[in-house]
Order: C-alpha cells, then sequence, then structure tokens
C-alpha cells in the first residue's frame, strides 16, 4: 500500500513565491532571483514530501501561475496576439506572464487571456483559447525539466499532466465551426511525445488529472476518453498511468471508467462521494488499482484516523494490500501549507488547533494512516492513533462546538420568518413614500477607494498602535469626506463607504462567534494572488452590532438615505473553511440568523436602504446539475432568512458579480429582494437576454460601466446601455449603479466614472415624458 499526494501548495508556506512574483513583475528583482525561488520552493516541497515519506511524490505540480496555463504553454497552444513575443530577447517566462495578465511594453499592447473559478474551488486557472484546426507541438519542457530536477536529488517523482480530455475542455473556442475537443487528434501526439520523454529519464508513473471524469459528459466526450486512454496504453505498455479524479464522485461515468478505458490506477475522491467505494470495489476490473483520495484536500480538519482505516480495510480486503494507495481527496492546492507556523498564533485557541491539519500535517496523515493499516502492531503507530483518537473526541465532544439556543432557532424557523410581510409591489409603494427617490435611482455598491492610508490605519489599529477613539475619529472623517461627495455628485441613495473593512467575510466572520483565524492560513486563488479564509468551527451568532454603529453615524451626516452594507450568509459559508460535522446547509442557517439579527438593528436604528451582498451565491452552485435544486433551496432560503425580518417600508438591497444568469433566473427573483444590482457592463448587457424571457418581478440596477478598469465610461455609453436594458425591463423597475464595489480605484477616476453616471441618469430622467 503506497502513499502518494497529488500535488503540494506551490506559493510558499510564507507565500515566498508570491513575494518574488509581484517584485518581478514590478521590476524591484531580477529573473535569476525569480527562477531561483521558485527552484527553492520546488526542492523544499519535494524534501517535506519525502520525508513525510510519500512514496510517489509528484512534480510539475509546481507552477508560477497557473497549471492550466503550464499546459497550455507546454503543448504550444499560444494564441495569436502573443506571437511576436516568442524572440530571442524575450524569455518565456516572460510570454508566460503576458498570456496571463497582459503585456505593455514599447511597440506590444496586449491583452491577458480570460481567468475562470478551477470547478467549484476559488482557485482560477486561465481558460485555453482554440482555433479550429489548431497546431499543437511540444513547446515548453517544464514537465521534463522538472522531473529532471527531482532526480538530481535523488527522486523518481511522479509527472503530473492534466489530462488531455480535461484540458481540452477546460479551455474554449474562439471561432464557430467546430467542437474543441476535435483537436485531441493534433494533441495527442505531443502528450505522447512528453511522455516518452519523461520515460526515457526513468518516469514510471505518469499522473493524468481527468477531473471531468466525476461529472456529466456526452457519449461523444466518452468516446475519445475511450479512444485516447486506448492508445496511451498501446503506446506505452510499461508506464503505470494514474487518472485521478476528484471534486465529485465517478459513478456515473463507472461503466466508461472500468470497461472502456485502458490505465493502472484509479484515483477517487473520498471525501466528496465516499459512497461511490462500495460500487467502484464492484466494478473496478481486479487488474486495476485504487487510489483512495481520504485526506480532505479541500478544508483544513485533522483525518479521524478510526474510520479512514475502517475505509481503507474495506478496500483492502476487497482487492488485496498491494493494489490499494491512500492519498488526498485532490491537490493540496487548496490548503494552506502549514500549521506549525500557527503555533505562535495566540488569537487561535489551542483546542481548534489541535482540531487541523494543514497541507504538511496532511501528508503526515497519509503516512500514519498507512503505518496503521499495514502494521497494526507497530507502537508508535498506536501511538499515533490514540493521539489521533483523542483529538478527534475533543473535537467531537467540545462544549464550544454547539449553542444549543442556535440549534433551536434554526429548528424551530417556518416559513414565515422567510418570507417578506407584503408582496412586491405593496413595499414597492410604502418604500416610494418614505424614500422619494426619482426615476432611475443612483447608487454604488458599497465600497469606496481605499487608499494607502486607510490601509495603514486599520493595520495600526489592529496592531494596537493607535487606540480606539483616534481610529474611530479617523474612520468617521473619512466616512464624512465619502458622504459629502456623494452629495456633491447627486447620488440617491448614498453608502458610507466601508473603509473599515479588509475583506468583506473576514470583517464579519472576525464579529461572529464561531470563527477562527490563521495568521498564515493562506491559499493561492489565482497567480500570486492569495486568499486566507477564516474557519469556521462552532455555532454562528451574533455577539453584537457589527455595522450598525458605522451606517448610523454615515446617516446622520446627510438627509439622502444611506443604505447599511452587510455580507450575504451563502458568500460568508462559501469563502470560509466551513465545518464538516454538520451539513453546510444548517451552518449557512445559522449565519443567516446572525445577519438577520444585524438587519433588524439597522432598521431600528433608522436605516432604511439595506444591501446584503451575495456575489457568491452562483459559485456555490454544485458541479453536477441534478445537485443544483437543493443546494438553491437552503441557499436562497438562507438569503430570506437574512432578509426577511424588517418592515415592508425598508428596502432590501442584493448585489451579485457575475453575469451568467440564464440558468438560475427564476431562483435568483425567488430572493425577492426589493432591488438587486448585478455586474453587466463588460457584457455589454447581454446577460439581459436573461430577463427577456422571464419577468422579472422586482426592480434591478444592471451594472452600467466596469470598475475592474481604469477607464471612464461616457454618459452617452451608460445612456446607451440604460435604453438597452429598457428592451427588457421597464424603466421603473430600473436602477443605475457601476457594477461592483470601487475599493480597487482612486478617487479621480471613481469621482469622474460616477459624474458620467449621474449625467447620465439625468439625462434619462429628462427624456421621460412629463404628466401633467
Ligand atoms: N459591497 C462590496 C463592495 O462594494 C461588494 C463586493 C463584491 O461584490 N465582491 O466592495
Ligand atoms: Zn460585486
Amino acid at each position: 500500500m503506497l502513499t502518494h499526494n497529488l500535488g503540494y501548495p506551490r506559493i510558499g508556506s510564507k507565500r515566498e513565491l508570491k513575494k518574488a512574483l509581484e517584485e518581478y513583475w514590478s521590476g524591484k528583482t531580477t529573473y535569476k532571483n525569480l527562477i531561483q525561488v521558485g527552484k527553492n520552493v520546488r526542492q523544499h516541497n519535494w524534501q517535506l514530501q519525502k520525508n513525510a515519506n510519500i512514496d510517489l511524490i509528484p512534480s510539475n505540480d509546481f507552477s508560477f501561475y497557473d497549471q492550466v496555463l503550464d499546459m497550455s504553454l507546454t503543448v504550444g497552444a499560444i494564441p495569436k496576439r502573443y506571437q511576436a513575443l516568442i524572440t530571442e530577447e524575450i524569455p518565456v517566462l516572460d510570454l508566460y506572464f503576458a498570456m496571463a495578465r497582459g503585456y505593455q511594453k514599447g511597440i506590444f499592447d496586449v491583452t491577458a487571456m480570460e481567468m475562470t473559478k478551477w470547478f467549484d474551488t476559488n482557485y482560477h486557472y486561465i481558460v485555453p483559447e482554440f482555433y479550429k484546426d489548431q497546431e499543437f507541438k511540444l513547446f515548453s519542457t517544464k514537465v521534463i525539466d522538472e522531473f529532471y530536477e527531482a532526480k538530481q536529488y535523488g527522486l523518481i517523482t511522479k509527472p503530473v499532466l492534466l489530462g488531455p480530455i480535461s484540458y481540452l475542455l477546460l479551455g474554449k473556442e474562439k471561432e464557430s465551426g467546430f467542437h474543441r475537443i476535435e483537436l485531441i487528434k493534433n494533441l495527442l501526439p505531443v502528450y505522447i511525445s512528453i511522455i516518452k520523454k519523461v520515460a526515457a529519464l526513468g518516469a514510471v508513473c505518469i499522473q493524468l488529472d481527468e477531473p471531468f471524469l466525476a461529472l456529466d459528459i456526452s457519449s461523444e466526450i466518452k468516446q475519445v476518453y475511450k479512444e485516447v486512454y486506448n492508445e496511451l496504453k498501446a503506446c506505452f505498455p510499461d508506464v503505470k498511468f494514474m487518472i485521478t479524479t476528484y471534486f465529485e464522485g465517478v459513478t456515473t461515468n463507472l461503466e466508461l471508467i472500468s470497461q472502456d478505458l485502458k490505465f493502472d490506477i484509479l484515483h477517487i475522491d473520498l471525501v466528496r462521494d465516499p459512497k461511490q467505494l462500495d460500487i467502484v470495489l464492484e466494478k473496478l476490473p481486479k487488474e486495476m488499482q485504487l487510489s483512495l483520495g481520504i485526506v480532505d484536500g479541500r478544508n483544513i480538519w485533522k483525518n479521524d484516523y478510526k474510520a479512514s482505516i475502517e475505509t481503507i480495510l474495506k478496500a483492502v480486503n476487497v482487492r488485496g494490500v498491494e493494489n490499494v494507495l491512500v492519498a488526498p481527496s485532490c491537490s493540496l492546492l487548496h490548503t494552506p501549507c502549514d500549521l506549525d507556523l500557527e503555533m505562535q498564533n495566540e488569537d487561535l485557541p489551542s483546542n481548534i488547533k489541535q482540531w487541523l491539519s494543514f497541507a504538511k500535517q496532511k501528508l503526515g496523515e497519509l503516512s500514519a494512516l498507512r503505518v496503521s493499516v499495514l502494521y497494526p502492531e507497530d507502537e508508535n503507530a498506536a501511538i499515533a492513533l490514540s493521539y489521533n483518537s483523542a483529538c478527534i473526541d475533543s473535537r467531537r465532544n467540545s462544549k464550544i462546538l454547539h449553542d444549543e439556543q442556535v440549534r433551536k432557532r434554526v429548528s424551530k424557523l417556518t416559513i414565515k420568518d422567510k418570507s417578506r410581510k407584503s408582496e412586491f409591489l405593496a413595499r414597492k409603494t410604502k418604500q416610494k413614500e418614505i424614500l422619494r427617490l426619482p426615476d432611475f435611482p443612483t447608487t454604488t455598491i458599497g465600497s469606496f477607494p481605499q487608499t494607502k492610508d486607510i490601509r495603514k490605519k486599520r493595520s495600526e489599529f489592529k496592531r494596537k498602535e493607535i487606540s480606539k477613539i483616534e481610529y474611530d475619529n479617523y474612520m468617521r472623517s473619512e466616512i464624512g469626506k465619502t458622504i459629502q461627495i456623494q452629495e456633491e455628485l447627486g447620488l440617491d441613495v448614498l453608502v458610507h463607504g466601508e473603509a473599515e473593512r479588509n475583506d468583506m467575510v473576514e470583517y464579519f466572520g472576525e464579529q461572529l462567534k464561531g470563527f477562527a483565524f490563521t495568521k498564515f492560513g493562506w491559499v493561492q486563488s489565482y497567480g500570486s494572488r492569495c486568499v486566507k479564509p477564516p474557519i469556521i468551527y462552532g455555532s454562528v451568532s451574533r455577539k453584537k452590532e457589527m455595522t450598525v454603529s458605522w451606517s448610523k453615524f454615515a446617516q446622520s451626516l446627510t438627509p439622502l438615505p444611506v443604505k447599511g452594507m452587510l455580507t450575504g450568509p451563502v458568500t460568508i459559508l462559501q469563502w470560509s473553511f466551513v465545518r464538516n460535522d454538520q451539513p453546510r446547509s444548517e451552518t449557512c442557517a445559522e449565519i443567516a440568523l446572525a445577519i438577520r439579527d444585524e438587519v433588524k438593528d439597522l432598521e431600528s436604528a433608522g436605516i432604511k436602504v439595506i444591501q446584503i451582498d451575495e456575489p457568491a451565491m452562483r459559485e456555490g452552485l454544485p458541479l453536477l446539475k441534478d445537485q443544483w435544486n437543493q443546494y438553491l433551496k437552503w441557499a436562497i432560503d438562507a438569503f430570506r432568512i437574512s432578509s426577511s425580518g424588517v418592515e415592508d417600508y425598508t428596502q432590501i438591497h442584493t448585489h451579485m458579480c457575475y453575469s451568467e444568469f440564464n440558468d438560475i433566473i427564476d431562483h435568483i427573483a425567488h430572493m425577492d429582494a426589493d432591488v438587486i444590482t448585478i455586474e453587466c457592463s463588460r457584457s455589454q448587457m447581454e446577460l439581459l437576454d436573461a430577463f427577456a424571457g422571464f419577468k422579472y418581478p422586482n426592480d434591478i440596477g444592471p451594472g452600467v460601466y466596469d470598475i475592474h478598469s481604469p477607464r471612464i465610461p461616457k454618459t452617452e455609453e451608460i445612456v446607451g446601455l440604460i435604453q438597452k436594458a429598457q428592451g427588457y425591463i421597464p424603466k421603473d423597475q430600473l436602477w443605475i449603479n457601476p457594477d461592483c464595489g470601487l475599493k480597487t480605484r482612486n478617487w479621480k477616476e471613481t469621482k469622474e466614472a460616477l459624474k458620467s453616471m449621474v449625467i447620465a441618469a439625468k439625462e434619462l430622467r429628462a427624456a421621460i415624458p412629463q404628466v401633467v
């Protein structure tokens, strides 16, 4: 029984690679230094895995930006607009970064490739671009080089390749008249030549990531799978092919996998889908080995050895000990690096620390499991097992996990708690009376520019270098400035600007019960960007008000309505490490109740408009469509719980920043927010197609300009977009606002853009025929 790993985080436990990358991009460090940092990270990771007794250690899991982009470069899938950068003078790495981030230098001005979410994770990959009859060739030898590099350290690694079919499926056709899967015949020879080269250097086992084998795929794709994996095996009878699946179970494609594909080892994700084991054990041909993805690669909880050993023994009893491998459920890319770094973190209670396990610790878990299964008599194994049981029991029996009152509240929720008092139209009338807004009311999404000064004050306060009074006064003066600017601009519904928040989830997590925070729990989100998700370990509830004093202060400065600004329950859940000892839906309901309390307090404090942001609502959608409804039911319910405690005259807004609405528009409508603001401008209102066939009942603010770009939108463009929107949505349902929050922009851009926007609204109002 071997242990193996699918991939290790490459950003560095102290984010060494992040720092080196950003220094390189800003010209502060040399090419040579960046290459050296990459080398150090790889060597460190390999050594660490070796020390942890991992039998099959991956190579080519390192990346300077993204493993999908690596594959594009490897097979020469380089879009035309970058071809001019393929010269002697420009290092290939710069070409690679140009594809990831765009390139503006001298005569070159090329945009970046598109980026999108890696399945249902918070990792983003660079989307390959495909053209009809596209040719591929071995362009970058990274796979081979890294295998060779590890060999220099005395390691025979398991090269990791994104499988050819998943690679194609993850991309996009950039012209019509073909399907990208047709390119497989041109692509496969490049894979074959890579494998030939690493095999010649001594590789015995090759990992091919084919996550699409755990998803819904068409019969055409299945046919391609069959042909490709037959051909690969025929070419390399002596190489061991490990096909890895993750993020879902393989049950739906098990017939294909077990009867039609030729390979040697199948890896399955037993954390996401433990139930698949029985059927896989039964159906997978005897000559194939099975890798059990038993240690959670997506979450930070300690593995329960007793339970895992039982599972492993079940597999061992059916297939024999030599045919079973143990591994993390997926690449450890999605977990923080090293819990040891938290030992000095006094904010993280030590009992909670005992319940956690990060990437490095997860490797230790694998080898402990292996020893426990193979040598149950081993003394060290027994000690490890009993320590593990103690930790697991300590968590299971801990008093801080369950708050009976919270549980009771959740269990007593009724349909009434999830519904506003009256229907939307009745509410709208009451809100109109109170708010007295013009047609095409203007507003923003919440945050205003987060200047260096603001960030400095926040961190000084966090480090206790300035007093609470000094901090509060500073923030109040920022709020004052922001309110004044909005009044001068002529906006209708104002915001306080969110200067006190560094992150829309962390800000609430820090104030809620049931959350814990790490100091170094960074996880790569894209390129050099990392996030540090909070850990939800126990029942969630509110200690006291979280935003009321800021909102109340802001409202005291102006007669215009100021929006209270909250993060919604689904987004807080989605962007945290969530407890795994109760269903996500339950945790989400707890968060929803905490937000509901805050909403009510805002209302009592005289706040008439309250926005509950849910940018992560869509990304929570399960990978398999037949699970969508179940998710949407509890997710939308959670939003309704958070927003339904108020009187009719209180106007609830929500905000989402994505444009793929069509398939869930009816659910979005069911959220029943009085106003929804969405991202729209980049797709030129195309997403409004969703509204063409569906009569969206409530008010809506389709974002009129892209806040991700420094460009100032012209008034006539905005007028044009809103006129276009009127083709889908009656004008008395339309609001005018930017796409998203303005925190990443500077004040100059922000003021100019908003000025354009307000003038556009005025022009549109003037064009409405006046009834005399
Ligand atoms: N209110 C938040 C802001 O304006 C919303 C951010 C988001 O949608 N991601 O920053
Ligand atoms: Zn947004």
